[in-house]
């Protein structure tokens, strides 16, 4: 039998390359159903018949999609995620990029589905509903670090963890001194991973391992205090635990998705071939120094907001959202994003929601986020 699976987000990095995996193992793996955005509608159309799936969800030209697949069922408009990830599968794996990612993720745990989570904003916009609607083994991690924590955590006891340490690039800029002149291009010119631009940007500014600690909080119900984040350039260690008794388990490969979104739709099972091992015929050095947060304020910021919680991680998130699209379009400079993040979440502070009831409560405080960021960002914009 093989595994059906449900990919949202399927022209993404995470989503081509989780399709790349299915056409490699087609004894493991088949696919139900793809949604994305329908930005590259060949692109669909192509996914859709070369892996016979039968449902396709867009948000853009499904006309065009519809007349080029008779025979599968084509659902548009802002719902369809949700409702693609709710039919029955054995994993949904959610490559969203952004907050519009978390719907989905609770829609898929609602209906039982295992849900391979490539989403991290999912867990930053809405972590407590999401938490409290996943059984045990039913959320698992496809973020490179967390996979890292979470393999190296089986047959561990949480008691005994003193420490999680998230590894990080750096990005671009980890040596570069003045980030005020830094252009889109130099931002899109990541060191180690490719990855779509609005994840690539939040590497540059380290904004991303901001989201990724909040992740991390949630998914492994650490406390932030013995959460880190480390600098290793060389991106083979994927992320560390440290235990109470002084040892640290790391999880080591060279860089590929391939392997957390293999092991995510797989598990318990390893997908053989899933990437290249580390090359232990050949000299490597690894480098691992702590991260200059006078210079990556994203770090502290977001463990601020994660520390209060409630609306502020989900604030903190859509603000991003709306200076980093700033930044896309040419309107504000790189050094601008944080600003105007760290602006939005002081603004906002005193009146956030101190606990998340449901969707629309996320719903509301983004709305707030994305109209306070837009007027700082107006007040900045060239
Ligand atoms: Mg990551």
């Amino acid at each position: 039998m093989t595994r059906e699976l449900i990919i949202l987000g399927s022209t993404g990095s995470i989503g081509v390359q989780a399709l790349e995996i299915v056409e490699a193992n087609p004894t493991l793996f088949s696919v139900v159903a793809i949604t994305s955005a329908g930005t590259h509608p060949q692109l669909v159309i192509e996914q859709a018949k070369k892996f016979g799936v039968k449902v396709v969800g867009v948000t853009k030209n499904a006309d065009v999609i519809r007349a080029a697949l008779p025979g599968v069922q084509v659902l548009d408009g802002a719902s369809a995620s949700i409702e693609i990830a709710a039919i029955s599968c054995d994993v949904v794996l959610n490559a969203i990029t952004g907050s519009i990612g978390l719907a989905p993720t609770l829609a898929a745990l609602k209906a039982s589905n295992r849900v391979a989570l490539a989403n991290k904003e999912s867990l930053v916009a809405g972590g407590d509903l999401v938490i409290s609607c996943a059984r045990e083994d039913q959320l698992l991690p496809v973020d490179s670090e967390h996979s890292a924590i979470w393999q190296a955590l089986i047959g561990e006891k949480k008691s005994e963890i003193s420490k999680l340490i998230l590894t990080a690039s750096g990005g671009p800029f980890r040596d570069r001194a003045d980030l005020s002149t830094v252009t889109l291009q130099e931002a899109l010119a990541h060191p180690t991973w490719t990855m779509g631009p609005v994840v690539t940007i939040n590497s540059a500014s380290l904004m991303n391992k901001g989201l990724e600690i909040i992740e991390a909080h949630y998914l492994f119900g650490i406390a932030y205090s013995q959460i880190d984040a480390v600098i290793h350039p060389q991106s083979v260690v994927h992320s560390m635990v440290e235990f109470v008794d002084g040892s640290t388990i790391a999880q080591g490969s060279p860089p590929n998705m391939k392997g957390p979104i293999s092991l995510a739709l797989n598990f318990p099972h390893r997908v053989a071939g899933a990437t290249k091992p580390i090359d232990w015929g050949i000299s490597h050095t690894w480098n691992f120094s702590p991260i200059d947060t006078a210079r990556f304020p994203a770090i502290s910021l977001a463990r601020t907001c994660g520390e209060i919680g409630g609306a502020l991680p989900a604030i903190f998130n859509a603000a991003n959202e709306v200076a980093v699209q700033g930044f896309i379009d040419g309107q504000i400079s790189f050094t601008d994003i944080i600003k105007i993040v760290s602006q939005s979440v002081d603004q906002l502070r005193a009146s956030a929601a101190t606990t998340l009831r449901d969707l629309g409560d996320v719903s509301a405080a983004e709305e707030d986020a994305r109209h306070t960021a837009t007027e700082f960002l107006k007040k900045v914009a060239r």
